[in-house]
């Protein structure tokens, strides 16, 4: 395989995003499933097995647009390309940490756009064999607006397509491939909420577990959402092994009504309720995810509040230290409180893990490039906003009482 061009590596100090252009109003080729692959390339009477040679150059890690395609004739090349985009993301630029076990990419789309996403290393150890495990966005921007999050500060730009979510992946494995090494686990858990993007975020989901497209294992996919109860549904009734991840962050009420603000649409009991319907329907865990604050959800009351509602359930629990973002106050919780967190949830029988905080120095946390790129927010207005969360976040703390369990 020959090795691609390489990769422009991102400065310390990006320059300005460009303003939004016009969209390409041509699809995404990797958006297209094989079937409809197969009848486009039928439409122009051209054999079947033209369709594959397109697939293998898809889905092989080969660098190129439509003049990669060397082995179709011109013709069918010319209608290729004046229909489809065989590659939706023109341009990369990619930051290194953790001794180049974390890799962040920040993808141009072609209307200006930027979107995010990140490669995770993890060597093989005892049992366990090497992983390659890629975060990807799902929407440019995000329009929930979790505090701790700096996606949610940039605001909501537009929703991927289907080849955008999938060209992320497509992008990882060309990267990985020279190395002899594949992706081998994706997240859904970049930019965007990806049950406001659902249909999409399923099609995609589709191709990248097709045998004949992506091929990666279902049980290798997770889709993580804030709770968005119809997208649960819509998942459930997919009918995939893929795993589904919660982003609980807390179980009282009131205070994931200030760190999710979709909770005020769908009551973090209604969304455990959603996810156990889930798990029910695949016999698959849960993966419950909670961002460590300092002082504002690592209380022994949260932890308390998390047993409570959880203890029973097919669920698993991952607590992450936060990544520190520039518009807040808050600070990752110490490790000794995110021990005694865990400790409360183990002792009612909840797997629980404790994550390791990846690529904080390339600001790794979802948006934190995109945010650097669209220039540093007023200083006065970084002080609003962090005034405005000490008071919200006091007032939360304040309602302990409840706990958010179902009836
Ligand atoms: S944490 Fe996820 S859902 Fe919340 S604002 Fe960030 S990208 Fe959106």
């Amino acid at each position: 395989m020959p090795t691609p061009p390489p990769i422009p590596v991102l400065p310390a100090s990006p320059a300005a995003s460009p303003a939004a252009r016009a969209r390409d109003p041509r699809p995404g080729l990797s958006g297209l499933d094989t079937g409809a692959l197969a009848a486009w390339i039928a439409e122009r009477g051209a054999p079947a097995f033209r369709a594959r040679q397109v697939s293998d150059h898809l889905w092989s890690g080969r660098p190129g647009g439509v003049d990669a395609l060397r082995t179709l004739p011109a013709e069918l090349r010319a209608a290729l390309d004046a229909s489809f985009r065989v590659d939706t993301l023109p341009e990369t630029l990619v930051r290194e940490a953790d001794g180049g076990l974390t890799e962040k990419a920040l993808h141009h789309l072609d209307d200006g756009r930027t979107i995010e996403s990140v490669l995770m290393r993890y060597p093989a150890r005892g049992p366990r064999r090497e992983r390659a495990t890629i975060c990807i966005s799902s929407q440019a921007g995000c329009a929930v607006g979790c505090p701790f999050c700096a996606t949610g500060e940039l605001g909501f730009w537009r929703d991927l397509e289907v080849a955008e979510i999938v060209d992320q992946a497509r992008f990882w494995r060309g990267r990985l491939a020279p190395e002899g090494r594949r992706v081998t686990n994706i997240v859904f858990m970049g930019m965007g909420e990806p049950f406001l993007n659902t249909e999409r975020v399923l099609q995609a989901a589709a191709i990248l577990t097709d045998p004949a497209a992506f091929g990666l294992g279902a049980r290798h996919v997770t889709i993580s959402t804030s709770g968005v109860v119809p997208g649960i549904a819509a998942l459930t009734a997919f009918g995939s092994q893929v795993t589904l991840a919660v982003s609980l962050h807390a179980a009282r009420p009131a205070l994931r009504d200030l760190l999710v603000p979709l909770n005020r649409r769908w009551p973090v009991a209604e969304v455990v309720e959603a996810a156990t319907g889930y798990a029910e329907a695949t016999g698959r865990r849960v993966t419950y995810e909670i961002v460590m604050i300092d002082g504002i959800n690592d209380t022994p009351a949260d932890a308390e509040a998390t047993a409570t509602l959880l203890r029973g359930r097919l669920a698993h629990v991952n607590l992450i230290p936060m990544n520190p973002v520039a518009h807040t106050p808050w600070q990752p919780s110490p490790r000794e409180r995110i021990d005694a967190f865990a400790e409360t949830l183990r002792r009612v029988g909840i797997d629980t893990t404790i994550r390791r905080n990846r690529g904080i120095e390339i600001g790794a946390a979802c948006g934190q490039l995109a945010a650097e790129l669209a220039g540093a927010p007023a200083p006065a207005a970084v002080a609003r906003r962090r005034e405005l969360l000490v008071r919200e976040s006091a007032a939360a703390l304040l309602d302990a009482g409840s706990t958010g369990t179902p009836a």
